[in-house]
């Protein structure tokens, strides 16, 4: 089965399924489960895989399983979704609101999870009919939210042999039927920056006999980033923004500690490895000059998500093939950030924007506990994912008679 045929086996897949699949995502919308907590969720996935004749392997944890579809032989090709909820109060009014106090899947996970079952069972179904020219992996990914469920999965061996990886995300500022994409970069690091400050404290009548350390917290506060913004190329937009800072108790007495917490981020990978070494000289310098002891403590978030240019153009082919013309549309690096990006430094592959705004509706952005989606956007991931997985499979394999794109004409 090549392009053409592709958009009628969905047409066929989703016309028996599509209702299923949207009461499936409901129950998971009624019981969010958060970060490493996703035991029901994973029974849910695991139950269903397990009656198409799959066979989940789920994570040691017991949150997040792994599936593969097809032979052996051939390319490997993985499909990603998150499966966790946020831990905020849902305030929609609709049949399947949360029934978790404090829980809601605000971010669309249900839908990504939603979509990766119903690609499989599509997927299974063309393995079944000798029609799968390689091997699919399903990574149903525990705690994105947290992050760190990406490296759970890498450390039980879940992107070993595999040779392209996708994944998807909603996007409430698109409508319906529509994907958008981006090579290079499309999502951003987040990084906590804690400085915690000593030195002699005193009297404020003879600040010489101390470390005046107020008035040096202060240098480090407007210096280390106006010197950060000097060393690093603007192109990166590494920044570092304080958030808080504390230190003292009195007017007239200089304290001997203090503390300050911010944030960096960044659009580019490199400047993001290079970040922590960089502030740190840049801190040990500032603090040297005002005689302070000043300690560093650097929290990773997730580096930026690196979309490959090719698999960004299988993702546009399969959009194109399996939703239609027209249905891609470019879109903006975010500054959000997204744990996807720990598979693309090992793997090349290309995370998509999933349309989810009915259109002419409201846009309801994600982590509010208004949000939600058109749920007509289960059934076009489905296309859209089926599609790529396909895609990226026909492109992998040596090229036969039918070529995929030419038959597409
Ligand atoms: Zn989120
Ligand atoms: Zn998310």
């Amino acid at each position: 089965m090549r392009g053409r045929e592709l958009r009628g086996e969905l047409d066929a897949f989703l016309g028996e399924h599509e209702q299923d699949l949207v009461e499936f995502r409901r129950d998971l919308h009624r019981y969010p489960e958060l970060a490493f907590a996703e035991y029901r969720t994973t029974q849910r996935i695991a139950d269903r895989l397990g009656a198409a004749g799959l066979l989940p392997s789920v994570l040691p944890r017991g949150t997040g399983l792994i599936c593969d579809v097809g032979s052996g032989d051939g390319p490997t090709v993985a499909l990603r979704a998150d499966i966790d909820a946020l831990g905020l109060q849902d305030e929609k009014e609709v049949s399947y609101r949360s029934t978790v106090p404090g829980s809601c899947h605000a971010c669309g996970h249900d839908v990504h999870t939603t979509i990766l079952l119903g690609t499989s069972l599509f997927l299974a179904q063309q393995a079944a009919a000798g029609l799968l020219p390689g091997r699919v992996r399903l990574i149903f990914q525990p705690a994105e939210e947290l992050p760190g469920g990406a490296l759970e999965v890498m450390a039980h061996g879940g992107i070993t042999g595999v040779d392209r990886i996708f994944g998807l995300h909603c996007d409430p500022r698109l409508d319906v039927g529509h994907v958008g994409l981006k090579p290079g970069p499309i999502t951003s690091a987040c990084d906590k920056l804690v400085v915690r400050v000593s030195g002699p404290g005193g009297h404020t009548a003879r600040p010489h006999l101390t470390a005046d350390l107020v008035f040096a917290l202060a240098k480090v506060l407007t210096e280390l980033p106006a010197a950060l913004s000097r060393r690093v190329d603007p192109r990166s937009s590494l920044s570092l923004v304080w958030g808080k800072v504390e230190a003292g108790s009195a007017a007239n007495a200089i304290p001997d500690d203090g503390v300050a917490e911010g944030t960096v981020r960044c659009l580019d990978e490199n400047a993001w490895h290079a970040a922590p070494d960089l502030i740190k000289a840049l801190l040990d310098s500032v603090a040297g000059a005002y005689g302070i002891e000043a300690q560093m403590e650097y929290v990773r978030g997730v580096p930026p998500v690196v979309n490959d240019e090719m698999s960004v153009e299988m993702l546009a082919e399969a959009a194109q093939r399996a939703l239609g013309p027209g249905s891609v549309a470019p879109t903006q690096q975010s500054l959000g950030g997204e744990d996807f990006a720990w598979y693309l430094e090992s793997v090349p592959g290309a995370f998509a924007r999933l349309g989810t705004r009915s259109p002419g509706g409201e846009t309801y952005d994600i982590h509010q506990g208004t949000f939600d989606v058109d749920e007509s956007a289960i059934g076009m991931g489905v296309r859209l994912m089926a599609a790529t997985a396909l895609t990226a499979l026909w492109e992998s394999s040596p090229v036969t008679a039918t070529d995929p794109i030419t038959s597409l004409a």
